[in-house]
């Protein structure tokens, strides 16, 4: 098989196996990601994917699901998915599920109709690292588009039939905004239906600008407590029906299949949490964070 270092797999997804299409992120811009910034964009060749995909059909031949690799494999026009997709299919043929992590950037280039023959070929579940719904700071971690984008492009996949999650970075947009952060967030996620919120506290790693930022001051990072706030307003301003995930310093269990149903035990638990919790010992398993 092959692969380019760093392979991100969606520890929430039953993914097995995973088959690199593309390597890197087109974008690689984002102020607070560095996961792939010695990693050049590139597209699999065709040959190598057949030949990881010859691979997988004498290993893994009854295979059901599967993860395209690496940021955003979406990114490829229609008429390149096309063939990779049947490729899949035609090796293993008892596929069910293709999953891939993608930018919200990568749908807009597609019809619902594109899209509509992208599921049938078994592409039906997507994760979109969105990070943030408030313009502002949209910009401001250069995410690269902007709310009425995420809008428009679930509303594409909702229309095709391909299910999708949506990431809160919780934290991203500093002491300064966390509230428009968190509020706009909540209001736009409301007004889609992803089959997964997920939301994850933002770690400042060295080598991103964000990092960098808040060592010059010019970005002041929420604390612990702060991130605990701020994922609490999300979270009650949220109106979701489906799953919600999150991984966070904290060891209060706030995942749940039905959002909805749940919330006010979450909203209690995350008072709890901001009032009782061990806030030392959050920052210290932080600190020991080495990746997204
Ligand atoms: S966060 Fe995602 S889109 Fe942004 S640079 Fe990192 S991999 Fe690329």
């Amino acid at each position: 098989m092959h692969f380019t270092e760093p392979v991100y797999r969606n520890p929430y997804w039953p993914t097995y196996p995973l088959l690199q299409v593309t390597q890197g992120c087109t974008h690689n811009r984002c102020r607070f990601c560095s996961m792939y910034k010695d990693v050049p964009f590139r597209m699999q060749p065709m040959e190598t994917i057949e030949a990881d995909l010859r691979e997988l059909s004498a290993t893994v031949p009854h295979a059901r699901t599967i993860q395209l690799l690496s940021a955003n494999p979406l990114v490829m026009r229609y008429e390149k998915l096309v063939p990779i997709l049947e490729a899949v299919n035609r090796y293993l043929p008892d596929m069910e599920h293709i999953y891939a992590a993608t930018r919200v950037t990568d749908i807009s280039d597609k019809s619902v109709e594109q899209l509509r023959h992208l599921r049938e070929l078994g592409l039906n579940e997507i994760s979109l690292g969105v990070e943030s719904a408030d313009d502002w700071t949209l910009e401001r971690i250069r995410k690269g588009y902007r709310s009425e984008d995420i809008l428009m492009e679930c509303r594409k996949l909702e229309e095709a039939g391909i299910e999708y999650w949506v990431t809160f970075l919780n934290g991203v947009g500093g002491r300064s905004h966390w509230r428009e952060h968190a509020l706009t967030s909540a209001d736009v996620f409301s007004q889609l239906n992803p089959k997964v919120v997920g939301t994850g506290g933002l770690t400042l790693f060295p080598d991103t600008d964000l990092y960098r930022e808040a060592e010059e001051g010019t970005f002041d990072p929420l604390d612990e407590k702060g991130l605990m706030e701020e994922l609490l307003l999300f979270v009650e301003n949220l109106d979701h029906d489906g799953r919600f995930i999150t991984h966070h310093t904290s060891s209060v269990d706030l995942n749940t299949q039905h959002f909805n149903r749940d919330k006010a035990r979450i909203v209690s638990s995350l008072k709890a949490e901001i009032d009782h919790g061990d806030i030392g010992r959050m920052s210290m398993i932080r600190s020991m964070k080495r990746g997204l």
